[in-house]
This record gives structure tokens, sequence and C-alpha cells, in this order.
């Protein structure tokens, strides 16, 4: 499986799944349009599709339903496409589903989809027994034929992203480990391969370690390097993957609540130089990104505290209250939000700078306190700040987060905060929150400045 940067994602699966409402959800999310074959077929053939079965028999709809699938999968732009239950019967179809589109099933269970159809004038819906016979035949191709099994349009975005939770862990052969060194001690390598153990967190972001891995990887081409750790080892790793033997394939499998729901998505992947951070780096989506909710059981409580930083972020973003979920499910659906936004945006021109907010404070005040202030602390205050400069109310993150001010010197704080790469001639812009959604807009220097000042201790 490989993301859906330059693919179509296909939904497939029974009668009455719900395909066409899923389709649109998800094609809105990742930014493409949506594609319902059911609704292009009446279209072209100006007339419904009951009655041209009716007329003209099963075998003439096949064949025009192979013609607008196949028609539709050949199309350069990308889309969102919800396949009609029998279009999986053709081979010339299956075969263009695997070369050009993530395919996912939309299962639903046989009592549910004939609750959904009988009494309507489906042609094939109208004898149940027959009903049952066909869900069992197609249940066999679908499987088959899908890179994912999915529920919900978290969960296809997931699989458009090549993002796969669960514990289980299929990994590519051949492969080579890179491994932060505690992750390794706590869990072994995930693989029976070649290991290259990296220092533990940020000090594993050298161009020092960078090159030691270049001259001892032995992989080919066709090999993949193999992340295993937090988003230190997940931005190294991927960025020597990017750029060994002018880059090869790598699979994320993150160690920490930030790699889980943030630094392993998105393809985006760096190295620290001594003038700051992640300022080499590449973008290089990863071919498979394993999210494995056990590797979470062993992290420190401050480590947990910055990934749930980032899940508050998200759920302001998504606008719904993402913190207060089970841990499984807010990784799940934090992942997913943060998928769907870099599949709308792979390079970062435009949308993707919404995952910014608060963030641009953050790297202010961490710099400022010479990185004494930690990752998460430094996001929940730019997160008060974002939101008091939007004129809404902090009350989550106060309760969630409870950041408090911070030692760091306001003058670097402040030069720190204007030399922010999304500021641009003069003006200071920032990721505010309004009632859509996220925007990037110009800030009065004045408003910036007294916001910025608050989060200081005095
Ligand atoms: P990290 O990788 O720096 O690790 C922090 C600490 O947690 C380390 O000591 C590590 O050994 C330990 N650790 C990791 N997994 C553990 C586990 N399961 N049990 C016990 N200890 C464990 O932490 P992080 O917060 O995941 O990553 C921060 C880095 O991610 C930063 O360099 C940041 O720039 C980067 N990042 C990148 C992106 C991106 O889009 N590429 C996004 C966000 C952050």
């Amino acid at each position: 499986m490989v993301a859906a940067l330059d693919k179509h994602v296909a939904l497939i699966g029974f009668m009455g799944a719900g395909k066409t409402r899923l389709a649109e959800q998800v094609a809105r999310k990742i930014g493409r349009t949506p594609h319902d074959l059911d609704a292009v077929i009446e279209h072209e053939v100006g007339n419904d599709i009951p009655s041209f079965f009716r007329e003209h028999g099963e075998a003439a709809f096949r064949q025009v339903e192979e013609d607008e699938t196949l028609f539709a999968l050949g199309m350069e732009e990308l889309s969102v496409l919800a396949l009609g239950g029998g279009a999986v019967t053709s081979e010339k179809v299956r075969s263009a589903l695997r070369e050009r589109a993530i395919t996912v099933w939309l299962d639903v269970d046989v009592d549910t989809s004939w609750s959904r159809v009988k009494g309507s004038n489906r042609p094939l819906a109208q004898d149940e027994t027959d009903f049952r016979r066909l869900y069992e035949e197609r249940r066999v191709l679908y499987e088959r034929l899908a890179d994912a099994r999915v529920r919900d349009a978290d969960d296809i975005v997931l699989a458009a992203g090549a993002i796969v939770i669960g514990d289980a862990l299929e990994l590519p052969e051949p492969a080579e480990i890179v491994a932060d060194e505690n992750v390794l001690r706590l869990h072994g390598s995930p693989i029976e391969a070649e290991v290259h153990a990296v220092p533990a967190g940020e000090q594993a972001k050298t161009l020092e370690n960078a090159g030691r891995l270049w001259r001892a990887l032995r992989l080919a081409r066709s090999g993949t390097v193999v992340a295993f750790g937090g988003g230190s080892t997940t931005d190294l790793a991927g960025f020597v993957a990017a750029t060994y033997l002018r880059g090869v394939d790598w699979v994320a499998v993150p160690t920490t609540l930030v790699g889980q729901v943030d630094a392993a998505i998105g393809g985006k992947t760096a190295i620290d130089l001594p003038e700051g951070k992640n300022l080499v780096g590449a973008f290089h989506w990863p071919a498979r990104t394993l999210v494995a909710p056990r590797f979470l059981a062993t992290l420190p409580d401050r480590e947990r505290t910055n990934g749930m930083a980032e899940v508050v972020k998200t759920g302001l973003l998504a606008g719904e209250a993402l913190w207060e979920l089970t841990e499984h499910e807010l990784v799940r659906r934090c992942a997913a939000f943060k998928t769907a936004v870099c599949l709308r945006d792979p390079l970062e021109h435009g949308d993707r700078r919404i995952l910014n907010l608060g963030h641009t404070f953050a790297h202010a005040l961490e710099a400022a306190s010479d990185y004494r202030v930690s990752h998460g602390e430094a996001v929940a205050l730019g997160l008060l700040a974002a939101l008091r400069l939007s004129g809404r109310p902090t009350g989550v993150v106060q309760e969630v987060l409870a950041p408090q001010p911070v030692r760091a010197d306001r003058e670097r704080a402040w030069n720190a905060l204007l030399r922010d790469k999304k500021s641009s001639e003069g003006e200071l812009r920032l990721v505010l929150l309004g009632d859509e959604g996220a925007f990037l807009t110009p800030v009065p220097p004045d408003d910036a400045r007294h916001a910025l000042d608050e989060l200081i201790a005095h």
C-alpha cells in the first residue's frame, strides 16, 4: 500500500453500505471531487438504473458500468470514487483499481444492508435469498481487492495516507531499522533486521547522525528504511531515506503520542543545524506509517503531555473535543485529521499552514528559553495566545493542559516571533481560529507582543 498522493481513492462495497455519502465526506476532507458512479451512469444513459436494467438487461448495464468506471479511473484529476456494488466483477476494473487507486472496502453486515435496500426498486434487491447469496459472493471479491477495510470517513482518509493503526506490525523486506536507543531498550527491534541505534530524542537530528547512517546503510534502491521511535527518529530516518541513493522507501513506526498523531504523518522530514531546528529536510511521504498503540504504554508523563498539546490543537482545528476520547480513538481521529490536511496540501503551499496554530509562539518560547521549556508546554501556551488573539475562550487549554507562564528572555522571544517563516515583508502573520476553522492572517505587532508577554513569567 502506498499513499494516495498520485492515486484516486475508490470506495467499494455492497449495496446500502453508504459509499456515496462517505465519498462526498472524504472528498471534502482531502480536497478532491467526489464521483458517484451510479449517478454518472444514470446521467450517461439518460435513465435511472432500475429502468435501464429492465429495458436492456444486466449484461448491457455491466458494460456501461465498466466503461464509466474505467473512464473515471483513467482521469488525470484525482478524485474520490464511489463504485457500484458490482463494478468489481469486471477484471478490467479490478486491474485499473490496482494500478490507479487506493481501494477501500466499506464493509456492512448483510442484515443492515438488506434493511436499507429492501422495498426499493434496486434490481438486485428484490428477493432476499438471492440478495444474501450475492452478498456472500461479492464479499470474497471485495476482501481480495481492498487495500483496507473501513468503517467511516476517518478510516478512509487514513488508508489514503497509508496509515495503518493496530498492534500487528507488517514490515517490508529487505529493510534496515533506525531506532531510538531508549525505545530499542524498552521494546526491542520490531523485526529481525540490521538495526542502527541513534541517540534518544532530539539529539538524533544532526548532520553527523545522518552522515553515519548514509554510510552504514547497505540497502539497495528497492530496500526500505524503518524508523522506530518518536518524532526525532522519524524526522531523521525519513530524511536519510529521502536522500540515501537519491531516495528509498521508508516506513514510520512512531512510538510517542506526538509521533502517532503528528510527526510521522504527512511526509515532512528534517534534521537540525546549530543555527536552528529543522533547517535541512525534505518532503518524503512514508510508504506506510504503522501506528501501534501498545508502544505508548512506556511513555513518560512529560512526553504524553507533549502529545496532548497536539491533540488539543487538533481538536480546536477540527472543532471537536477530541481530547475527551479514549487514547486509541483520539490517536485515530487526530492522525486522520492531520492526514487529510496533508493530502490536501502535500507540499505546504497553503492549507497545511493551519497546523501551526499556536506553534509560532511555541517556537519563540522554546528558543528564548534555550529549550528548557518543553515543546508541549510551549504549544499549550502558544494555543492560549492564539485563542486570545482570535477572541475565543481559552477554557479547554486551561483545563486539559493547564499551562503556566514560563521564564524566558522577552526580547529573544519577540525577535524569534518576528523571524518566523510565515511572516513576510515586515508583516507578522499568524494562524488564528474563526467560526469556519483556522486561517493565516496579518496581526498588528502590538497585539502579538502583548499576547506573547502574557505567556512569560514576571
Ligand atoms: P522524541 O522523538 O524527541 O522523543 C522524546 C523522548 O521520548 C526520547 O527520550 C525518546 O527516547 C522517548 N521515547 C520515545 N518513545 C518512547 C516510548 N514508547 N516509551 C518511552 N520513551 C519513549 O519525541 P517526539 O515528541 O515524538 O518528537 C519530537 C520531534 O518531532 C521534534 O524534533 C519535532 O521537530 C519533530 N516533529 C516533526 C513533525 C513533522 O511533521 N515532521 C511534526 C511534529 C514534530
